[in-house]
């Protein structure tokens, strides 16, 4: 067990655990609600330090970031655990194992094995992502310290319930983030995720201000955050705080894990949301698990033309030039970064 970050020591071996705003007060033996970081008799003790359980080389698109280093191959890994419970959770098999049987299995890869690892597979960043990579800091940040020396950039898959001082650590070593947003009613994270709505806003907009790379993505659930006033809120809250540009994805939903009781999103409700995205300013919406949709690829906002053509995962530049549409000049957001 390696001692964990970011928490302090209260009174007797009680200790707060700072890192993510769910701040959880533990006493001896109590676990944190993400199921892997422990109080050990007045020491927090995180369990996957030397625990990495998923690793893949994807493309960047799947993150999904459709703005940042197109093309590239991202070395994408994780561990169990998560501070959320979502209800739909599609890997929930890494997520909450933790909490329902308290198993934790992965391999003992140190941050120097891995970044050799991404550098060996040709990738040009390594990605935290997966389960929540807030959970597991401590590998992270080692991680990503290692990759910036080697000239690897670093991004995170995350639901944006970090706590500031854990932003404030990643802040000089993150490049992009994909946050997210699952839903703009509080109720709906309580009730189906197990976390609160105001941290991960607040968060967005401090991500926005510290100048990372920021994408954000919405499942949108059958009945419960697909209405049309969910959708103009969630895009009048991105357009307004973080920006016209910044990339929203609308995802499909598919019944997992204990939300077995309704079918997957309508492609009509989708495309209802796209269009709520760009009425409300938004110049990049994209639906994710429609395979083939129009909306895959990137147009050019002045001119209109495709500046990356996308099919699935695999991206082909069309017409984008050191960052600039190749026909009008026009920047395109995010790729001279
Ligand atoms: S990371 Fe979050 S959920 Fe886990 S112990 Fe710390 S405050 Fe609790």
């Amino acid at each position: 067990m390696h001692t964990a970050k970011l928490w302090v020591k209260k009174d007797g071996d009680l200790v707060w655990c700072r890192l993510c705003s769910h701040f959880c007060r533990l006493e001896s033996g109590d676990y944190g609600k993400c199921g892997v970081r422990v109080n050990q008799e007045g020491v927090l003790k995180t369990l996957v330090y030397d625990r990495v359980a998923a690793i893949n080389v994807d493309p960047i698109e799947k993150k999904p970031l459709f703005h940042f280093q197109p093309g590239t191959r991202s070395f994408s890994l994780g561990t169990m655990g998560c501070n959320f419970s979502c209800a739909f959770c599609q890997n929930d098999s890494l997520s909450q194992t933790p909490k329902t049987t308290g198993r934790i299995s992965g391999e003992l890869l140190s941050p120097e094995q891995l970044v050799n690892m991404a550098k060996s597979r040709q990738c040009f960043s390594i990605s935290y992502t997966y389960s929540e990579p807030t959970v597991f800091f401590e590998l992270m940040l080692e991680t990503c310290v290692k990759a910036k020396k080697e000239g690897l950039t670093n991004v995170l898959v995350s639901n944006g319930f970090m706590s500031r001082e854990c932003l404030r650590e990643l802040r000089p070593l993150v490049d992009g983030i994909n946050v997210d947003l699952k839903s703009y009613q509080n109720d709906f994270y309580q009730t189906y995720c197990g976390g609160s709505l105001k941290p991960v806003l607040a968060n967005l907009k401090t991500i926005k201000e510290m100048g990372w790379w920021l994408e954000v993505t919405t499942l949108l659930v059958p009945g419960l955050n697909d209405s049309q006033q969910e959708m103009k809120n969630l895009a009048g809250f991105i357009c307004r705080e973080l920006g016209p540009e910044t990339p929203w994805h609308i995802s499909r939903f598919h019944p997992c894990y204990k939300m077995l009781d309704r079918g997957s999103t309508a492609v009509a409700t989708l495309e209802k949301a796209l269009q709520a995205g760009k009425e409300a300013g938004l110049v990049y919406v994209y639906l994710g698990n429609v395979p083939g949709h129009v909306s895959e690829s990137t147009l050019c906002p002045v001119c209109g033309q495709e500046v990356l053509s996308r099919s699935g995962f695999s991206t082909r530049i069309t017409g984008l030039r050191e960052g600039k549409c190749s026909k009008c000049g026009a920047e395109i957001a995010g790729y001279g970064m």
